[in-house]
């Protein structure tokens, strides 16, 4: 037995209904129904929650509350559910009681593991099923809460942000919200997507170090969060372009300072011919650096 009733996308039911429509448990956020064979997922945006959405696809956190969840009950029956013919059925909850059906989902990949705070805070295991709706006229609404990525950023700035309170001289707080700032999430964030020095070739992580395009001392917090406003570059090249000795034009072009000499460009590995890709939005920080070329 199917559905016991069709639903139309975006039609909004409550509890009630949807117990009725798939036979199923009325709380629990994987409702597995023999019934109907069919799994019902609830994603309930009024709590907090981990899962978002990247392009299509929706990154369903798994079933268990607490401690490290296991590839078992519901979870399995999600893994399996290309293969084992369980429907499963989406529902998104914007309001309490209010449950919007956004119609059948497949699994889009594999399901994979990731690290999560459980409800207590604490670390565990949790699984992540990749979804993807069946009907191309529905779509998933965009998580609006940060991502743990973002997160964890804003949490190390917080922390950043405290030395600049710090009874030390200013160009000692200075190095060392750049050592904290070259080594934490905004150099993971900008390892993601580059994974080596933006002017040469070195790659070793552990020598790269994250730059603000706009200084940290002069940035507002939101341009202090941004990714576009980093540069990765190996220890040469970033001494270079935070002392304003290097920069670059807006299509990338690279700029030395006349200060620096010959014999130093040779060893400090920069030539005229070198060019670095920017994005639109890099541009806009680099504009005000390269003019501030020593
Ligand atoms: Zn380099």
């Amino acid at each position: 037995m199917k559905m016991r009733r069709p639903l139309a996308i975006n039609e909004v039911i409550n509890n009630q209904q949807l117990r009725e429509v798939f036979l199923c448990a009325p709380q629990g956020g994987m409702r597995r129904s023999i019934r109907t064979n069919s799994l019902t997922l609830i994603s309930d945006k009024t709590k907090l929650y981990d899962d978002r959405v990247v392009g299509n696809i929706y990154h369903y956190t798994g079933m268990g509350q607490s401690g490290d969840q296991k590839m078992s009950g519901q979870n399995l029956t999600l893994a399996e559910s290309n293969q084992n013919g369980v429907e499963i059925h989406f529902f998104e909850v914007m309001k309490p009681k209010e449950y919007t059906y956004r119609g059948r989902v497949v699994l889009a990949g594999e399901p994979y593991k990731a690290q999560q705070k459980d409800q207590n805070g604490k670390q565990r295991l949790v699984w992540i099923f990749p979804l993807r709706l069946k009907d191309s006229n529905a779509t998933f609404t965009k998580l609006s809460t940060a991502t743990d990525d973002e997160k964890e950023l804003q949490e190390e700035f917080q922390d950043i942000k405290q030395v600049e309170s710090l009874t030390i001289k200013q160009t000692e707080k200075e190095r060392l919200i750049k050592a904290r700032i070259g080594q934490g999430t905004f150099k993971k964030l900008l390892i993601q997507r580059e994974c080596k020095c933006a002017l040469c070739g070195v790659t070793d992580p552990r020598i790269l170090i994250a730059s603000h395009i706009k200084p940290w001392s002069i940035s507002a917090n939101e341009e202090r969060l941004d990714v576009h406003n980093g540069l990765l570059l190996c220890p040469n090249h970033d001494v270079l372009f935070d002392k304003q000795l290097i920069s670059f034009t807006t299509d990338g072009q690279i700029a030395i300072s006349h200060t620096v000499d010959e014999k130093a460009r040779i060893f400090m590995n920069v030539n005229d011919k070198m060019r670095i890709a920017l994005t639109e939005r890099q541009r806009s920080y680099m504009q005000d650096h390269y003019n501030n070329l020593v």
